[in-house]
C-alpha cells in the first residue's frame, strides 16, 4: 500500500493531518502578508502551510485517491 504522504512546501506531510484545504487564494489586506496568493493547508495540530495552486491541486488530488473519491470511474465494489 502506498504511504499516505504528500510533499508541501518542502514538508513531507501525512495526509491524515490534513484537515481541510483553501479552495481559494488567501487574502487579508495585511500590508506586511508574505501568504497573498497562496493556498492554505490546514493541519490537526493548530498549524497551517502554504503553497501554490499547483500544490493545492496536488494535495487535493492525493485526498481524494487516499480516501477513495466516490466521483471516481471504475474500482466499482457494489
Ligand atoms: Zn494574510
Amino acid at each position: 500500500m502506498d504511504s499516505p504522504l504528500i510533499v508541501i512546501d518542502d514538508k513531507h506531510v501525512p495526509l491524515y493531518r490534513i484537515v481541510w484545504v483553501a479552495d481559494l487564494p488567501h487574502f487579508c489586506g495585511e500590508d506586511d502578508c508574505t501568504r497573498e496568493g497562496e493556498y492554505e493547508i490546514r493541519l490537526d495540530v493548530d498549524d497551517s502551510l502554504w503553497t501554490s495552486q499547483q500544490g493545492r491541486d496536488d494535495v487535493i488530488e492525493a485526498l481524494r485517491k487516499w480516501c477513495g473519491d466516490p466521483q471516481a470511474d471504475g474500482d466499482d465494489l457494489y
